[in-house]
């Protein structure tokens, strides 16, 4: 029966045009830094209205260049948010500097810029804001620190600052992720969009061996890395970006859709689509259950009706190592704390249908001992 159809929490869009980019990637035999990687890397920053873009293997490459080519190495400290995805916090380790996490606005879920000013001591060497789950960080006034600004916009793809400067395009090196479950995927990938070409040669550098432009493909000037980005991979990205705006939009219709049906839950939080005059680019549904609901046996209800759902987002500084690394405690960060114990992901993509967010809708109301509420 349809109505037991299982829900996935996320699914890509795809089709026969990324289909027929990878055959002609495949049969022009040239897989790695060809046509495709230039053009994904051009569209991708006239897309954002910023001078360059530099393609690479993951999100997380591509953060951990942008913390190298900016100059975070070992003993500095770098101001961060303890409400994100793990490898936000994880590329600091690598670059041997130390995560110094600052709580979050209890909203936006993002940091809170003047506990970030608060945190600034003489090793600080780099701001690192997360634009979590699409919504865009204050960035603004972090910039008036006079500090490097690295922002993680791996979850941002859409999302518009105040000033109605597009996520992505204000020039710090901001990083974007293509894991299946972005706004947009190369399967897996990542690209770093920026203004400074110093920075932008850096990056390029790294991310292939620490090769600089000018030498023999076997000569190499300083340590880099491999976290290229393939043809193959690009190609798909170049695909994608043309199904962008449409995906985008899906994904607003789709927030909206469940606001209307989630609506007459009691005790729920949604997310907002604005806040601080900026604008989310939806990237996952979370909702904050009531005060005191057994979170697990609410996604184990789902679960049996066939539902995905997710505990989003575990705290940061909570994690053994990164506890270890930062010195943070439990208690410390109660926004944080408290979105990480309340929240859960609902499925949320751009082809999910009507009828498929009224059985979430009520199957949630159902779990939380609710009458359904559509
Ligand atoms: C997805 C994501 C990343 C990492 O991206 P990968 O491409 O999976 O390496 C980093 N930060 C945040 C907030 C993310 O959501």
């Amino acid at each position: 029966m349809a109505s037991d159809q299982p829900i996935p929490l996320a699914r890509p869009v795809l089709g026969v045009e990324e289909e027929s980019a990878v055959i002609e990637v495949l049969r022009s035999g040239r897989l790695s830094m060809g046509p495709f990687t230039d053009s994904f890397e051009k569209g991708f920053a006239d897309m954002l209205g910023v001078e360059h873009a530099s393609a690479v293997s993951s999100g997380t490459a591509g953060l951990h260049l942008a913390l190298s080519a900016s100059g975070v190495g070992p003993g500095d400290e770098v101001i961060t948010s303890p409400f994100s995805f793990v490898a936000s916090a994880n590329v600091i380790l690598y670059q041997g500097a130390k995560p110094v996490f600052v709580d979050v606005d209890p909203v936006s879920l993002t940091i809170n810029p003047e506990a970030a000013a608060a945190a600034v001591t003489d090793l600080t060497s780099a701001l690192l804001p997360v634009h979590i789950f699409g919504m865009p960080a204050l960035v603004e006034p972090l910039e008036s620190l006079g500090l490097p600004i690295i922002e993680d916009a791996c979850e941002a793809l859409g999302a518009t600052h105040s000033d109605g400067i597009k996520v992505g395009g204000r020039g710090h090196p901001s990083v974007f992720g293509f894991y299946a479950n972005k706004q947009m995927t190369t399967g897996e990938g990542g690209m770093v969009a920026l203004s400074d070409p110093g920075i932008k040669r850096l990056i390029d550098s790294e991310r292939n061996q620490g090769r600089a432009a000018d030498m023999g493909w076997l000569d190499h000037d300083r340590l880099g890395f491999n976290y290229r980005l393939s043809e193959i991979q690009a190609a798909v990205g170049t695909v994608q970006m043309t199904r962008l705006p449409q995906m985008l939009s899906d994904r607003e219709r789709v927030a909206a859709s469940y606001e209307t049906a989630l609506g007459g839950i009691e005790g729920l939080e949604l997310p907002v689509s604005d806040w601080e005059g900026g604008s989310r680019g939806w990237f996952v549904y979370v909702v904050m259950l009531p005060n005191g609901v057994d979170r697990d046996a609410v996604i184990r209800r789902l679960r049996k009706v066939g539902i995905d759902s997710k505990p989003y987002l575990p705290a940061l500084h909570l994690m053994p190592h990164l506890a270890e690394a930062s010195g943070a405690r439990a208690g410390e960060f109660p926004f944080a704390e408290a979105a990480s114990a309340r929240g859960v992901a609902l499925p949320f993509f751009p082809q999910l249908t009507q009828s498929e967010i009224e059985r979430v809708a009520a199957a949630l109301a159902e779990a939380l001992g609710q009458r359904s509420p559509v």
